[in-house]
């Protein structure tokens, strides 16, 4: 358990057991497995929010790890994070829906490929792919666009919440005792009395051992540690977000032929009833380069008229980028150093959100083996987020709640039908929200079709009103 150290400027300072660097999807995940330990333990994250980097931008597809390397760590994490996610998720409040996907042949080299993929699968441990004919294609997805061949039908592959995932797994490390610091930019390391001294763009962080997961930013942590194992290269990945008048188009996640470089663009549902067209891959030297490009946008519009024509006539609601944390490595870059009580968990690379719990126990077993103690707490403390997805019954849509509390009666978004009483929520939550695009994560507010032309004056005045922060302040843009 912690005890009283002494921070770097000789005053009186807790000594955690374990700081884990960066509040991503991964972060988060490991933050919540310590959680269950006797141990003090610390989230440490540059951003004023959890889940701000990668974790927030991504294809939110829950894999099943078919189409992994078999024998990668990479392979065994994905399966079992799958599965992990799908026994804890629903009692977390995750969103996640089984839709399945079908990866789609169109041409008869890739109509070739199809049962090289399916035994691939089966050699990473899912068995339950299956061929479908033209004719069954063209059945189930009746949009598709002309000359699929064939398909291989992947049913186990999900969609699931990229926000409320990291947001529930940090949120349930804090209910049972994990200490959260936002606005803490791990800068330097230093030795004191035995422990790690984080020196943070916020002051000290004393901890005996010290886990990375700082994504984008992994390899920097790692050097501070004297390694020098990988280098991030961001691969840039655009995508866009179609209109819910869209969402009939299409049932399944739509997947391409994977070439060895990239998993390739897709359609997929997503979990608030919109359609999703993307990812580009292209490896990128700027690690905050989240803007979109002119040519990406038109290169997934002539991918996207090919797989769905009837999509790209659909409004768009959004594009955003995501930046995968890739290495000259093909797998994660998890390493345990025993004689230093640190732990790196880099290299996650485009399946992190799927993996998150499953590193988190690799992580949590790396570290038993290199020396942690790890104590079972008695109790640990479960928590489950607000519903934010369009499978399970939203606030405004429970006549018993509403009668109980008519703020989840008021819609103040109308778009994403986002109620006075859930903005209120998402203010006074575990893990508060604090700004505009935390609060959008959290409650789906200004986040739809009009992305806040109508609502933001109100949304921003509701969230002013619950935090204190002044309408100016939340609506400067970083
Ligand atoms: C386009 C795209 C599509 C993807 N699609 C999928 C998908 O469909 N399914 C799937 O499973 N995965 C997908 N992924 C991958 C997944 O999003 C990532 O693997 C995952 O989010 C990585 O999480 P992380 O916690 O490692 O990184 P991050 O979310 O980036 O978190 C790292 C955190 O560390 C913090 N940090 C960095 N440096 C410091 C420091 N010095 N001090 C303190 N904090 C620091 C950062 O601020 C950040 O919050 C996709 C990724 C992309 C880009």
């Amino acid at each position: 358990m912690a005890s009283r150290g002494r921070s770097d400027d000789g005053s009186p300072a807790l000594t955690y057991d374990v700081a884990i660097v960066g509040a991503g999807v991964v972060g988060a995940a490991i933050a919540r497995e310590l959680g269950q330990y006797d141990l003090a333990c610390v989230l440490v994250e540059a951003a004023d929010d959890v889940g701000t980097g990668t974790s927030k931008a991504n294809t939110a597809i829950l894999h099943t790890g078919f189409d992994a390397t078999p024998g990668t760590l990479e392979a065994r994490l994905v399966r079992r994070g799958h599965a992990l996610l799908l026994e804890h998720g629903p009692r977390l409040g995750i969103p996640i829906e089984r839709v399945g996907a079908l990866l789609v042949a169109w041409t008869d080299e890739q109509d070739a490929a199809l049962a090289g993929i399916a035994a691939k699968a089966a050699e990473n441990g899912y068995a339950a792919t299956r061929r479908v004919e033209r004719d069954e294609l063209y059945r189930l997805e009746p949009h598709l666009g002309a000359g699929a061949v064939a398909a291989l039908a992947v049913p186990d592959e999900h969609i699931i919440c990229p926000f409320t995932t990291p947001l529930a797994l940090a949120t349930e490390a804090v209910a049972n005792g994990v200490a959260l610091r936002l606005g803490a930019a791990v800068e330097r390391v230093a030795q004191a009395d035995g422990a790690h001294v984080l020196e943070t763009s916020a002051g000290s962080v004393v901890a005996r051992w010290v886990v990375n997961a700082a994504g984008l930013h992994a390899d920097t942590i790692d050097r501070l540690f004297g390694h020098d194992r990988f280098t991030v290269t961001p691969r840039r990945g655009e995508l866009i977000v179609f209109d819910k008048l869209a969402r009939p188009l299409v049932r399944h996640t739509i997947l391409p032929v994977p070439t060895a470089t990239t998993k390739g663009v897709l359609v997929a549902p997503t979990v608030f009833g919109n359609v999703v067209l993307g990812p580009t891959a292209e490896d990128v030297p700027d690690r905050a380069a989240t803007g979109t490009t002119a040519e990406g946008l038109a290169s997934l519009l002539g991918k996207g008229r090919r797989i769905l024509p009837e999509l790209v006539r659909e409004e768009v609601t959004a594009t955003y980028v995501g930046l995968r944390a890739a290495t000259e490595h093909t797998d994660y870059q998890i390493a345990f150093h025993a004689d230093q009580r640190y732990a790196c968990a880099g290299g996650i690379r485009s399946t992190g959100l799927t993996a998150s719990m499953a590193i988190a126990k690799h992580v949590a077993q790396g570290l038993r083996d290199a020396g942690l103690v790890l104590r079972r707490r008695d109790a640990f403390r479960e928590i489950r987020m607000p519903n934010i997805g369009e499978a399970f019954p939203r606030p405004y849509q429970e006549p018993a709640r509403v009668a109980a509390h008519p703020d989840y009666g008021c819609i103040v978004c109308h778009c994403e039908r986002v109620t006075r009483g859930e903005i209120l929520d998402a203010a006074r939550a575990p893990i508060p929200a604090r700004t505009l695009d935390g609060l959008r994560r959290r409650t789906r507010a200004a986040f739809g079709r009009c992305q806040g032309f109508y609502c933001l004056a109100e949304v921003t005045r509701l969230l002013a009103g619950a935090t204190g922060e002044t309408p100016a302040r939340l609506l400067r843009t970083p």
